[in-house]
Parts: structure tokens; sequence; C-alpha cells
């Protein structure tokens, strides 16, 4: 969606870290909301509650990735797939909940408070 207003971060405050979309550049995720790295065989990314500048097609129809049921989440500035929100976990899932975002390391580059690098 070219044109989409983005919603961007402070970047004047050096202590405000962020993470960026790797193609465009669109502000995604503030660190402070990283949680944890799930690390599964079909499904491996950062977990994080909420992202901003992000679109979702089919929020309450997702698919199996393991035994996770998840949907695709998009870059709204680019359209690239930058990671899956959870939609259902199995019952003994311990390190995401539904309504999480889990995003793909590689499509992310870091703002560090003073420039973009890869984190
Ligand atoms: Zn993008």
């Amino acid at each position: 969606m070219p044109g989409a207003l983005l919603i961007r971060f402070d970047q004047t405050d050096p202590d405000n870290k962020f993470y960026l979309c790797r193609s465009c550049q669109a502000h995604i995720v503030l660190s402070r909301d990283f949680r944890v790295i799930f690390a599964d065989h079909e499904l491996t990314g950062r977990v994080f509650d909420n992202v901003v500048n992000v679109h979702i097609f089919s929020p309450d129809r997702g698919w199996k990735v393991g035994d996770h049921t998840v949907t695709d989440v998009y870059c709204v500035q680019c359209c690239n797939i930058l990671g899956v929100k959870i939609i259902q976990t199995p019952e003994n899932e311990a390190i995401v909940k539904e309504g999480d975002f889990v995003l793909y390391a590689s499509m992310l580059r870091m703002w560090n408070g003073h420039e973009v690098v890869d984190d």
C-alpha cells in the first residue's frame, strides 16, 4: 500500500531501539517489546506482543504450521511477509500465545539508536 500513513518511532532518543522492515525500512516494533525467540522446526522467529505498520489479510482464517495455527503478517508499505500472527496454539504451548507475532529475523533490521544495523 504505497502512500499509506506510517507510524514512525522516535529516532531522536538514542535509547529508543526498534526493528524495521528490511526491504523498505518501515518501522515495525520496539525492541523492548521483544519477548523471546521461538524456535520450532517449522516456525522460527522473534516473538512480540504488538507491532505497527503491518497488515493481515485473513485475521480469522489461518493454517497449520506444526501444531500452531497462524496467518501471514505483511509489511503495510512493501507487502513483504515479515512473519506470522499466532491464531491458535496447542494446549501445552508455553512460549507463544494467541495474538502474538512471530517475526522472521531475516526480514528485519534494527535501529540501534544511532543507525540501522543487522541484529
Ligand atoms: Zn516493508
